[in-house]
């Protein structure tokens, strides 16, 4: 497959008019200019590497909790619309027997080949967080970091939790020794500590944060919270919902700022009813209303989860931070791909795997490519 006459978003330049050989799953090579070889015209559009969303519960009617083997294909397949090649399959708070239940239908649908995006993993968040900061996560099942529990749940789910998101003040370090033992990447959120508290799981190798300023203590001159331990260890990467709605667009300039575009990935923490109808939803156990892209508990309007789309985030986060697409592409995919130690996605470079996402000059979705497959075409 040959795709020509676009600008290609590359790790290091911009190519301005080049055009991408791809050969079976693989990027063959990168060239500048133009070429008579016949391929897919993309007319000057952006080529940027496909977007990998970290943290997402769900959308198009589906979530982990309500997810089997067909339905999380359901969701794999749509997603492909928002530029995402890869992700992470985010869950909630739920009771031990019910994840056993949900991370058996998981591992079952692991072992199948997904239509669309690729699913990496779960990112587990919950039951391991702070009553204080729970979000929209169930009161009554949260429990201190649990590594037997984490142990038994990584187990049913055929190895494939790959992040949790716990807060590290709850617990001695071991929680966190455990997670970096066995190749889960450690996330600190949804916690009430105070800024100080970070230091002792950072030292142990902490280096990623949970959807910064969200379901955390912030930034109080006398008493800072964690969103300022995230903003102050230059080497941390923070989840960023850049959706307008989680986040002040004031307080995205000042995380752009500090934190540059190397130390910021992109999520949408979407949940089940993206791309569907406003109305009531559920959150786990817990009913929630969706108007627009806004989701909000019931019982008390607390926000519980997002309804933006990836590319929509993609698009609020430059436009409010004028950001070049070269910085960008990290945003969306390289830095999360190096957190994660995946060393064949997240750049537009020769012999990593075809996931690629072509963007109009408004940066709506034109064509997506996963692996060398066309998972999306408007
Ligand atoms: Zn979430």
């Amino acid at each position: 497959m040959i795709i020509k006459n676009g600008k290609i978003v590359t790790p290091k330049k911009v190519i301005e008019n080049g055009y991408i050989e791809i050969i079976d799953s693989k990027i063959f090579s990168i060239n500048e200019g133009s070429t008579n070889l016949e391929g897919i015209d993309v007319n000057g559009a952006w080529i940027m590497p496909g977007f990998i969303d970290a943290h997402v519960h769900g959308g198009y009617g589906v979530d982990f909790e309500t997810g089997n083997k067909e339905r999380f294909n359901v969701f794999s397949k749509n997603v492909a619309k928002e530029g995402v090649t890869k992700y992470y399959q985010a869950t909630v708070t739920n009771s031990e027997k019910d994840n056993n239940k949900y991370l058996t239908e998981f591992n079952e649908f692991m072992k199948t080949k997904n239509k669309g995006a690729k699913c990496l993993g779960i990112h587990m968040e919950g039951p391991f967080i702070s009553k204080e900061k729970k979000g929209a996560h169930d009161q009554k099942l949260l429990i201190a970091p649990n590594i037997e529990l984490a142990k038994k749940w990584n187990y049913i789910s055929g190895n494939n939790i790959k992040i949790i998101t716990f807060a590290s003040d709850l617990q001695d370090g071991s929680f966190t020794k455990y997670c970096i033992n066995n190749d889960i990447l450690p996330s600190v959120g949804h916690s009430n500590m105070e800024a100080k508290e970070f230091e002792k799981d950072y030292l142990l190798g902490i280096k990623h944060v949970c959807h910064i300023f969200n379901g955390m203590s912030g930034v109080d001159q006398r008493k800072p919270g964690l969103a300022t331990a995230a903003l102050n260890y230059s080497d941390v990467l923070v989840e960023v919902i850049s959706d307008g709605i989680h986040i002040n667009n004031e307080i995205l300039k000042l995380i752009y700022k500090i934190k540059g575009p190397e130390q910021i990935c992109i999520i949408t923490d979407s949940m089940n009813a993206k791309g569907l109808d406003d109305g009531k939803y559920k959150i786990g156990n817990l009913e929630v209303i969706k108007k627009g892209m806004t989701v909000k508990l019931t019982s008390n309007g607390v926000l519980a989860g997002a309804a933006a789309t990836f590319d929509h985030n993609v698009r609020y986060y430059k436009k409010t931070c004028n950001i070049e697409m070269i910085d960008l592409a990290k945003m969306t995919s390289s830095n999360i791909a190096k957190q994660m130690k995946l060393k064949d996605t997240g750049s537009i470079e020769v012999n990593k795997l075809a996931d690629i996402v072509v963007l109009d000059n408004e940066l709506k979705v034109l064509l997506t490519i996963g692996e060398g497959q066309i998972i999306y075409k408007k």
